[in-house]
């Protein structure tokens, strides 16, 4: 006997969510029971074949200011109330036994409140089978000619099966048999008549495509949670009538797939619909019925009928069951009728009673939970725990949930007024139930041996048969030996009368001696036909030897023939798998590659992705640089257009000042050129009006401006001394001395003296006191060689210098005197295109007489660090024309 272990429901490795592969949603049907008595008011209507509509009753409304709804609620199947059960099976429950056949598991239960008809759905009600007795008829016909001898499938307490040999099996039925109790029932006992019309199903639905090479064998179980314990219900109790004990409850296990099982729980193999029937009756009858005032047939605890179907291949000869472990297949469907799911205080229960109910209500809540659970997990891919094993009942059935299965749930309701908030939740869980997945069951391997062994066998068995019956029919048994021997002998002559009444009785032994001579004819002939037979016996059976000796020579060289191509079909097998696992390790690699792939594609499109926002960000900021800079350059333009505006006044300003300045200096010049040498010069009236009430105040002391800008900022300070639309002498001077900054001046004895002005440091040209003074001064451009020099002119300036009032000190020119020497390529130069003197510049070059050279003086002021200063007292040089 060998144990084996059999395929379960399949559950994933620990920790998974759920395995892999395609997945079916849970299937919820609705069916809507009559009501009870016609005249009930009815709240529940079927719209169509997949939805019904509740509404809430009359008096509900009234109690709800009116308040009117109309809820729908969609299924995959409604079925009215005028469905018959057969309908509802075909619908719900034949793909179930159909996938139970094919080595798939299936759950089924029936949900609904009190009343609402689970239980005649599920079992059915006298004459009008349920659920139950259908699919044990359908699993016997469909397996019917194919099922195992008993106890060749033995199921082993770890939620296992066992297989065993025919003799085996035989040996273990004697020995049950010949034990006391129990006895398993037996296929061939009366039908009980309380369920006889539940299970006489007419209909002979069968399953189309059973796989005939295989045996089977039916187990049930029938277990009740109540109070959220187990109870087996087949369990064999001896009754104590004294002491009887209460029923022991069985614990849940984990087998070594991860299936949940009872651990102890009876497990009867069933040949038959009726036999597994009686089984759930018997069980039934244990059930604990509570008394509600609701319905006083309903049920407080969950039934639960467990069908377990084993199924194993034949040998390769079609005959016995093939004792490979591996190739047994053990599928299971899980029938269950549960309890009423409305609330504890509907039931009026009390004490024990509201236990129980309350109770019913939380394993029914935690199925609510697990399923909402679920569903969440499913729909928004969170990895919340399902509270599985918060309830036994939900810890039994974990596994359809959690691994692989069929699920299907009815919805019972009762359509009656009174139960309208009931349904009302029930529909909701019933709604929320269909958007659970169960992942869909796999097809069992197939074991690899021919189909159509079974039949072959049996074909082979019959013509074996047949053949003897025609060369001198089987050998029989005993009986027919004896009787065919008996035959033989009342063919003989009866043998006459042996008495002898008479000494002289000649008659009585010649007619014995003659019968006896006829019996021994007879016997002869029948000897010699019997070794005419026995001859023609030997003859035939040397020629059975003979065809059977062709026969297996025959079959000898076509065994060997067969042998060949599978050798060559093995070494082709081999050579295609080391072509497949060279063809696996290649898509590995191209998968490994690919993945990397993907891995630097997405590296690389991230880049992508954040290099072209960076650019956008560049461009969007690009864009608003030049749109500000745009608006600076406008801003710019045009500040610099008012400035250049302003400077162009201003310069036209200090033109129009100079020229008034050379003609001021120029009529000075003439003055002292004409007038005696005490004079002084006189300036405009309007400038010396000006400059009378502004006392000389201490001015800090000159800065060089290094550029013209400044020069013309500078031109402020100086208003403050001078007239106000013009600017100062001192003011020309330093732009003099800013745009030469070292001047080579020739004197009389031809020495060269420069004049730089420094901050802090005096000048050359002062005297102490009163004195006379010299000063030097170069005309306004500068050769910057010996060779490009055209005009050389030194001034010789001689004058007075007074202290002012203010404290300062005043120069008075006296005299100048002007060397000049020409160049020969001093005209060349200045149209020299190089040359790029402002215009100014230009008009100071022309400057060539004693007159023009007066125009530049300098200004101190008092209390200046440079020592005196030069103080203007020339009149402004008029343009040449
Ligand atoms: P539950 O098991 O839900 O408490 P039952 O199945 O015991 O309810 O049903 C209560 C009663 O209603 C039973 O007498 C049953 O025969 C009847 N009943 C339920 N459903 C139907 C139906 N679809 N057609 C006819 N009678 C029904
Ligand atoms: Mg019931």
């Amino acid at each position: 006997m060998k144990g084996v272990r059999a395929k379960m429901p399949r559950r994933p490795a620990l920790k998974k969510p759920s395995p892999p592969g395609p997945k079916d949603p849970v299937g919820v049907y609705c069916r809507v029971r009559p009501l009870g008595r016609p005249d009930q008011e009815c709240c529940i209507e079927v719209i169509n074949e997949s939805t019904v509509q509740i509404h809430p009753p009359d008096g509900y409304r009234i109690f709800r200011n009116g308040e009117y709804r109309e809820m729908q609620y969609s299924f995959k199947e409604v079925f009215g109330t005028l469905v018959a059960q057969k309908e509802l099976f075909d619908v719900v429950a034949k793909p179930l036994v159909e996938d139970l056949i094919r080595g798939k598991n299936g759950l089924l239960f029936t949900y609904g409140v009190t009343g609402s008809g689970k239980t005649h759905t599920m079992t059915g009600s006298p004459g009008d089978g349920g659920l139950l007795p259908r699919c044990l008829a359908m699993i016997f016909n469909s397996i019917g000619p194919f099922q195992a001898k008993r106890f060749v499938f033995k199921l082993d307490d770890k939620n296992g099966v066992d297989v065993q040999c025919e003799v085996d099996a035989l040996l273990e039925r004697q020995k049950r048999d010949a034990m006391p109790v129990p006895k398993t029932p037996s296929g061939k006992r009366q039908i009980d008549p309380e369920f006889a019309d539940m299970i006489n199903v007419q209909d002979h639905c069968k399953v189309e495509e059973v796989d005939e090479d295989n045996v089977y064998s039916v187990f049930v179980s029938y277990i009740e949670i109540y109070n959220n314990y187990i109870y087996d219900l087949l369990e064999e109790t001896p009754f104590d009538l004294i002491k009887p004990k209460p029923p022991q409850s069985k614990i849940l296990r984990e087998d070594q797939n991860h299936n949940m099982y009872v651990t102890g729980c009876t497990e009867v193999e069933v040949k038959s619909t009726e036999e597994a029937f009686e089984v759930f009756w018997k069980g039934q009858k244990k059930r604990r019925i509570a008394n509600t005032q609701l319905n006083r047939e309903s049920s407080r605890s969950h039934g639960v009928f467990i069908i377990k179907l084993a199924q194993a291949p034949l040998d390769a000869d079609g005959d016995n069951v093939l004792q490979e472990k591996e190739q047994i297949t053990l599928s299971q469907l899980s029938l269950v009728d549960l309890a009423g799911s409305e609330r504890t205080n509907r039931t009026k229960a009390e004490g024990n009673r509201l236990r129980e109910a309350g109770n019913i209500n939380q394993s029914l809540m935690t199925l609510r939970t697990c399923i909402e659970v679920l569903r969440e997990n499913q729909m928004y891919g969170t990895n919340k725990m399902v509270p599985y094993r918060d309830s036994k009942l939900t810890h039994l059935f974990k596994n359809y949930f959690d691994g692989e299965g069929k699920v299907r749930m009815i919805v019972c309701v009762n359509p009656k007024a009174e139960d309208y908030e009931e349904s009302l939740q029930v529909m909701r869980f019933a709604e929320m139930t269909q958007e659970v997945e169960v992942a869909r069951p796999v097809d069992r391997p197939l074991c690899g041996l021919t189909p159509g062994r079974r039949f072959r066998n049996q074909a082979f068995r019959e013509e074996l048969a047949q053949k003897l019956e025609i060369r001198g029919g089987p050998i029989s048994g005993e009986t027919e030996e004896q009787s065919a021997s008996e035959i033989l002998l009342q063919n003989f002559p009866p043998l006459p009368s042996c008495e002898l009444l008479d000494i002289n009785d000649d008659q009585t032994l010649p007619k014995l001696t003659g019968v006896l001579e006829e019996r021994h004819k007879l016997r002869q002939k029948l000897s010699e036909e019997f070794a005419k037979n026995v001859l023609t016996f030997k003859t035939i059976l040397r020629e059975l030897d003979s065809s059977v000796m062709s026969k297996e020579n025959h079959f000898q060289g076509k065994l060997s023939e067969k042998e060949k191509v599978i050798t060559g079909q093995k070494t082709e097998l081999e050579r295609l798998e080391k072509k497949i696992k060279t063809l696996e390790y290649k898509i590995e690699i191209l998968e490994k590659t690919a993945t990397i792939y993907e891995e630097d594609k997405r590296h690389l499109q991230q880049e992508l992705e954040s290099k072209s926002q960076k650019l956008q960000r560049q461009a969007s900021d690009k864009r608003r640089l030049e749109a500000r800079l745009q608006g600076m350059v406008a801003e710019t333009t045009m500040k610099w257009e008012k400035e250049c505006e302003r400077r162009v006044a201003a310069k036209q300003l200090e033109m129009q000042n100079k020229l008034w300045v050379k003609d001021e200096k120029l009529k000075q010049l003439k003055a002292i050129v004409t007038e005696p040498k005490n004079e002084k010069p006189e300036r405009p009236s309007r400038e010396r009006d000006r400059e009378k009430p502004i006392p000389r105040s201490v001015s800090p002391t000159p800065v060089p401006v290094p550029n013209s800008q400044r020069l013309v900022s500078n031109q402020q300070v100086h208003r403050r001394s001078n007239s106000c639309s013009s600017i100062s002498v001192a003011s020309c001077v330093m732009e003099w001395e800013q745009k030469t900054p070292s001047h080579k001046h020739t004197g009389g004895n031809s020495k060269t003296r420069t004049r730089q002005q420094e901050p802090g440091q005096s000048r050359d040209c002062n005297t102490s006191d009163r004195r006379r003074g010299m000063c030097w001064t170069g005309i306004t451009e500068v050769p910057k060689s010996r060779d490009e020099l055209e005009i050389e002119e030194d001034q010789c300036c001689r004058g007075d210098v007074f202290k002012t009032r203010g404290g300062g000190q005043a120069v008075q020119f006296t005299e100048i005197e002007t060397l000049k020497q020409e160049s020969p390529t001093g005209r060349k130069r200045r149209s020299s295109p190089s040359n790029a003197d402002p215009p100014e510049d230009a008009a100071d070059s022309e400057w060539t007489d004693v007159e023009t050279r007066c125009s530049v003086a300098v200004e101190m002021r008092a209390g200046s660090a440079l020592g005196p200063g030069y103080q203007h007292h020339a009149m402004p040089k008029r343009r040449k024309p």
